[in-house]
């Protein structure tokens, strides 16, 4: 197990992100001794050898696409390496627990994993594999090992053997290009979103990775050549002091380069006083899950916000000088027509229409198994069947136009982004299909400053095309 190549880490995709979750695992596994080889298979092929050479093949499945890619992956494993111990690690591993060990993995593990893992890899080499051994929360089809909840000995993520950054997402400004590095300086969360894989594996609990550690990993990609860092925790102001006390000295020792991060709408307003700061530390924008803009549908996931919420942490941000990207679940069982429309029309009157990526418009919510959607206190009417090999449950909409008009979106946009399309021109289409497919005429746009008609023929007004501070990969989960 210790030789080179005897473990396999492979990740398949991060939201574009150089894969933390391989070069964090991989610095405790070398720590015990270990010397793993790593894949990104979303920048690099998988090779045969690579897979045959394995005892332990571990697979990162921090999130939904991540993990349906995973599947196929560890399909691939199994038919060429049978004796390979296949583990899957990370918030979706832990969702779907029990369909992968029926189908495809040996073993899951899912919360703080890194040491887990090591001591999965431990078990193996010393004793090869024997299913009546129990391992601190390594779960198999014989021990129900929770989620591993406690604040772990990290250690600095080792990106060595991974692809450079320059591989991977970059930070588009007006006039530049710069290639974007990732960091978490906190994991899990203190809110407990009704929609949120989080919710059901940390239960309202984050853990802070310690700020020496967070900047180190920040000098290395830095020395790489990055020159902004994505700050990836769930919330970034779960432990506003902590994150605070990062970007100060991330600037202090790197001026030129600036970050984003994911900060809620409620922590917007709470913290108001911190984002003329942020912005001078060198935040490009703010990531914040608006997810609807009707009460109905903020009730339903528990965000903790209103539309009237929104509107004030816009108005935050904007006098900080900091773009919102804000993101959006846009269809759920709750969604009307009317509320679909009503975010068109609100995205286009506050000039966000360059701030939002198009595939937001197509979002179709996701209730994996474990979701506390489950326990929604009208009930669970609108739920289907579970469809294991979706990872999710499905449902369909009172209303079929909704899921017809969904599924129309969904195609429009991917055409869209396959032909580089402006976002003005495939907003001005998302807004036109969605008033034909629902039966009202496309309301005549009025932007922020109040002025009527002020378009070009696309529909859009002309001023929302202020190109915005954007990574090059777009918002997928
Ligand atoms: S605040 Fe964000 S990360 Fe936290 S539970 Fe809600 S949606 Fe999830």
């Amino acid at each position: 197990m210790r030789d080179p190549g005897a473990i396999l880490l492979v990740a398949c995709y991060e939201l574009g992100h150089q894969p933390l979750s391989l070069a964090s695992p991989l610095a405790v596994l070398r720590r015990g001794g270990f010397s793993p080889a790593v894949v990104d298979t979303s920048v690099a092929e998988l090779a045969d050898e690579a897979i045959i050479r394995a005892r332990l093949v571990a697979i990162s499945a921090p999130m939904h696409t991540a993990m349906r890619l995973g599947v196929h992956a560890a399909a691939r494993v199994r038919a060429l390496n049978p004796t390979a111990h296949i583990c899957f690690y990370g918030l979706y591993a832990t969702l779907n627990a029990e369909y992968l060990l029926r189908s495809v993995a040996d073993s899951v593990i899912g919360g703080e994993y890194e040491e887990a893992l090591a001591s999965l890899a431990e078990m193996l080499d010393t004793s090869r594999e024997d299913a009546s051994i129990a391992v601190p929360g390594v779960r198999t089809r014989e021990h129900m090992e929770a989620p591993v909840l406690r604040r772990l000995d990290f250690a600095v993520p080792e990106r060595d053997a991974l692809p450079p950054p320059q591989t991977y997402a970059y930070l588009v400004r007006v006039d530049e290009v710069v290639p974007a590095g990732y960091v978490e300086a906190s994991r899990g969360c203190l809110h407990t979103c009704a929609h949120c894989p989080i919710t059901p594996v940390y239960g309202g609990r984050f853990f802070v990775v310690p700020r020496p550690l967070v900047l180190e990993d920040i000098r290395a990609q830095v020395c790489a050549g990055v020159g902004h860092i994505t700050f990836g925790d769930p919330d970034f102001l779960n432990g506003p002091r902590h994150s605070l006390e990062i970007v100060r000295a991330m600037h202090a020792e790197f001026p030129w380069v600036t970050f984003d991060a994911t900060i809620k709408v409620e922590h917007i307003l709470e913290r108001r006083e911190i984002f003329p700061e942020l912005a001078a530390l060198g935040c490009a924008f703010v990531v914040s899950a608006v997810e609807s803009l009707s009460e109905g549908v903020l009730s339903h996931l528990k965000k903790g916000h209103t539309r009237a919420d929104v509107l004030a942490a816009l108005r935050i941000l904007d006098d900080a000088g900091i773009p919102m990207r804000p993101t959006f679940v846009a269809f759920t069982p709750w969604t009307t027509a009317q509320d679909y429309l009503d975010v068109l029309d609100f995205i286009a009157e506050h000039d966000l229409v360059e701030h939002v990526d198009p595939i937001q418009y197509a979002i179709r919510l996701l209730v994996p198994p474990e979701s506390a959607l489950l326990d929604d206190r009208d009930g669970t009417m609108w739920l289907g069947p579970l469809d294991e090999a979706a990872l999710s449950y499905t449902w369909a909409h009172p209303d079929p136009r909704m899921d017809a008009l969904q599924c129309e979106v969904q195609v429009l946009v991917e055409c869209a982004a396959n032909q580089r399309e402006p976002i003005p021109v495939t907003f001005a289409a998302i807004r036109q299909l969605a008033a034909e497919r629902l039966g009202v005429r496309v309301p005549e746009l009025v932007g922020a400053g109040g002025g009527r008609g002020d378009t070009d023929g696309t529909g859009v007004l002309r001023r929302a095309r202020r190109p915005v501070p954007h990574l090059s990969e777009p918002w997928f989960c």
